[in-house]
């Protein structure tokens, strides 16, 4: 990734157990290593660090909100909250979108991977019905409604959804 903000992050290894993640977090270095799955959510985690952004949809007929027409979540659920039914994996293709809104964090707290001051921001993407929550990778001043698109860390992954920053456009 180019630009001004980094990450200052030991990546995370993983272990793949049938098409599983399991995250090997060093968040207090390597005796206190984290260790959890990401589960069904696993296609996500993977398609950041293969530049794919990947949401998931309801498409049960029988479900009474999206009558198996539903829009695109992200981050994915892999269950419909409205019908409890498995969600099915989209891929969001040319990922971009625009500030919803956004905060400049000067100071970060203890543990905080991402190098201050950068803005953290929440992302509007056409056809997704939630926000998505993310960093921006430019420090110049910014607003509401500035357009943005997905830039994605498939070298030297930390296999977490630090793997996707955003971009002014
Ligand atoms: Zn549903």
């Amino acid at each position: 990734m180019a630009n001004d903000v980094k990450l200052r992050t030991t990546p995370s290894e993983i272990t793949n157990i049938e098409d599983v993640w399991v995250l090997h977090f060093p968040r207090f270095g390597k005796e206190g290593t984290h260790y959890h799955t990401y589960g069904m959510l696993t296609p996500y985690f993977k398609g950041l660090t293969e530049g794919r952004l990947m949401a998931t949809r309801c498409v049960n007929e029988a479900c009474p909100i999206s009558n198996g027409h539903g829009e695109k979540w992200l981050p994915p659920r892999s269950d419909c909250p409205d019908c409890h039914q498995p969600m099915q994996w989209a891929q969001i293709t040319d990922p971009h979108g625009y500030i919803y809104s956004y905060t400049f964090v000067e100071r970060g707290g203890t543990g905080l991977e991402v190098e201050c001051p950068y803005y953290q921001i929440d992302v509007k993407i056409e056809g997704v019905c939630t926000i998505l929550k993310g960093y921006l990778l430019d420090r110049k001043p910014i607003k509401i409604g500035d357009k943005v698109k997905a830039v994605f860390r498939t070298e030297s992954p930390t296999n977490t959804c630090l793997d996707i920053a955003w971009q002014l456009l």
